[in-house]
């Protein structure tokens, strides 16, 4: 790209796609503004919002609110330009839906599956539902910009696969994408669901969420972390994977990654299902534990207030390391709240530095079961809808 000479030598100026994050923020609806936030001339400012336009990602109205003289026109992002599709896949469910590009839900869809079934079953029911639910809202015709996907377990982003998931049999190594070949052309962006679940929060709430962190409870477990207002991977995609942490009290029980003294053998929504069955009781899943919990079996509930109890143990270690604003709670145990935080605080305040908990807020998913498949589609955005994505579209 030819870069023109600034009259600010310190600073570039400002691309299209700069310009399209300030009005997509909402920062600058007339061209006045933009041309004001950003120091653009207004030839400028004009050739940059015609390549918007021409995009269809930003339209031009004129303001009949407006009396005398003439109407400025207001700039704004076309939200309807386009959608994205998400899966938040699970163990025995996996959400799916369709968003416009404000992130907003056109359409979703549950998926119940059998534990255990691999790739080649799932992803065609999944992609033929969501071309389903693309004719059900009337976006046929639609330009899709992207696929997000999440996983349980560690995702190869960068191969847009599995990675040494103990509990995704036949998944590892098998690329998603090509699942997706005849429903969209648009790229595929794969990440990890607590990961996804961390973005679906910092969506609503950025400035709250430039340090969080985002644990999910459910059958395993993971966690997702934001540091510096950046979602940490780690080096190979692992960071978050807590549940297989070695700690005191799980000593000498068996996990289901073949190791034992895991967190999760004893925290696991999975080892309490096997606590009640071991007690004789009919317990399938960890949903199940919940509901009666909630409605007020002691057992269920002494079971999910001490996963609480030992995942907050192991995570003042990390609240000490990151010291973070938030600290969310999701997964199905987070329907327990009252009683899975109980515990959870309990350790976490216990074990964590007075500082480092001082201005900490513990609080539960705001999307509840959506929050995955919320955030997979907000990876989407975040990656198709930003600057250099923009400017990577207009030929930069
Ligand atoms: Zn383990």
């Amino acid at each position: 790209m030819a870069y023109m000479r600034s009259s600010r030598p310190s600073a570039p100026p400002a691309t299209a796609g700069e310009v399209f994050a300030l009005v997509r923020d909402g920062a600058a609806d007339t061209r006045t503004e933009l041309g004001k936030l950003t120091g653009l001339s207004r030839s400028a400012v004009a050739s940059r919002v015609a390549a918007l336009t021409a995009l269809g990602l930003v339209v031009e109205t004129e303001d009949t609110q407006s009396t005398g003289g003439r109407p400025p026109a207001r700039l704004s992002f076309d939200v309807d330009a386009g959608i994205v599709l998400a899966a938040a896949i699970g163990r025995s469910r996996s959400q799916l839906g369709v968003f416009g590009l404000g992130g907003e839900f056109l359409a979703s869809d549950t998926v119940d599956q059998e534990i255990g079934v691999g790739p080649n079953e799932l992803m065609p029911q999944i992609t033929k539902r969501l071309e389903a639910l693309i004719h059900d809202v009337g976006r046929a015709d639609s330009r899709i910009l992207g696929v997000g996907l999440s996983i349980p377990g560690t995702a190869d982003t960068a191969r847009g696969c599995s990675l040494d998931s103990p509990i995704m049999h036949g998944w590892d190594g098998v690329p998603l994408a090509p699942y997706f070949a005849d429903t969209a052309s648009a790229p595929v962006f794969l990440d990890n669901d607590a990961n996804a679940m961390v973005l679906a929060e910092r969506r609503d709430n950025r400035d709250h969420f430039q340090n969080a962190l985002l644990v999910k409870a459910s059958t395993g477990l993971g966690a997702g972390i934001v540091a510096g207002g950046v979602l940490q991977r780690g080096s190979l995609g692992a960071a978050g994977e807590f549940g297989h942490t070695k700690t005191a009290a799980a000593a000498g029980v068996a996990c289901r990654c073949g190791d034992s003294g895991c967190l999760e053998a004893i925290a696991g929504g999975w080892a309490i299902v096997r606590a009640l069955q071991n007690q004789g009781r009919d317990v399938g899943h960890i949903r199940g534990v919940v509901d009666l919990a909630v409605s007020g079996d002691p057992e269920a509930r002494r079971l999910i207030r001490d996963s609480g109890r030992q995942i907050g143990e192991t995570l003042a270690g990390a609240v000490n390391l990151l010291n973070p604003e938030v600290l969310v709670v999701g997964g199905d145990m987070a329907k327990a709240y009252d009683i899975f935080v109980a515990g959870l605080r309990e350790t976490v305040y216990g074990n964590a530095t007075a500082l480092a908990t001082r201005a900490l807020t513990i609080q539960a998913t705001t999307h509840g079961d959506f929050s995955g498949v919320i955030g997979s589609a907000a990876m989407v955005l975040d990656h198709v809808l930003s600057a250099r994505a923009v400017d990577d579209a207009l030929g930069g």
